[in-house]
């Protein structure tokens, strides 16, 4: 059986959160929790959405080649375990919800994997789904705004880009794309 690496990217506040989750639900999926550094939202659990560690754990596990790939971005630290995700491979298809610098650097060391670009149909309906989700300050949301025209300047490296315009459908395509791939 070829298990694949499903990398997920897009601007913040698109959705891709709220798809891996619909994704779990439809099939046997392994996801990657990753370890960041920036502060638990009251709705997350640690160990479940992220392991949250401090800034000198989380550069101990840089120095130890503890992660598989990882990024600082939004004044924190992202990154992906890799003892986990080679692990998980054996036996999973495993997603990596991550940033764009992170998934080119682990395309890099896993040039199988598969890269996926969620994109926004417009700006207006990203900037309304980013106020809605009602997690950040105003300021925390200026910087990912900020950010999005960088992660959509990336979108050519990736191999599939799916709008996210009705969350059914767009996980309908996810699924497809794995399901493609895996043939
Ligand atoms: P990300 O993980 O990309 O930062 P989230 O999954 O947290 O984004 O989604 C941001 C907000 O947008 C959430 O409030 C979520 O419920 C909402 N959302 C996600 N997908 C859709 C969609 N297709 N249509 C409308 N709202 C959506
Ligand atoms: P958030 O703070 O909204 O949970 O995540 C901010 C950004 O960090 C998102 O684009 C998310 O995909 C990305 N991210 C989450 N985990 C990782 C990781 O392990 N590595 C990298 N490079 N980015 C991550």
């Amino acid at each position: 059986m070829n298990h694949k690496l499903i990398i997920i990217s897009g601007p913040s506040g698109v959705g891709k959160g709220t798809i891996v989750k619909e994704l779990l639900k439809r099939d046997g999926y392994a996801l990657s929790v990753s370890c960041t550094t920036r502060a638990r939202r009251p709705c997350e659990v640690d160990g479940e959405s992220y392991f949250f560690i401090s800034k000198e754990e989380f550069r101990k596990k840089i120095e130890t080649g503890g992660f598989l790939e990882y990024s600082e971005h939004f004044d924190n630290y992202y990154g992906t375990p890799r003892d986990f995700v080679e692990e998980q491979l054996k036996s999973h298809d495993v997603i990596l919800e991550i940033e764009v610098d992170g998934g080119l650097s682990a395309k890099q060391s896993h040039p199988e994997a598969i890269l996926i670009m969620v994109v926004p149909p417009n700006t207006e309906e990203l900037v309304s789904r980013l106020h809605h989700r009602g997690t950040e300050s105003e300021e925390i949301i200026a910087k990912r705004l900020k950010r999005m025209d960088y992660e959509l300047s990336k979108e050519k490296y990736y191999d599939y880009i799916i709008t996210n315009d009705v969350l059914e459908r767009a996980v309908d395509e996810i699924e497809q794309i794995i399901k493609t791939n895996k043939k």
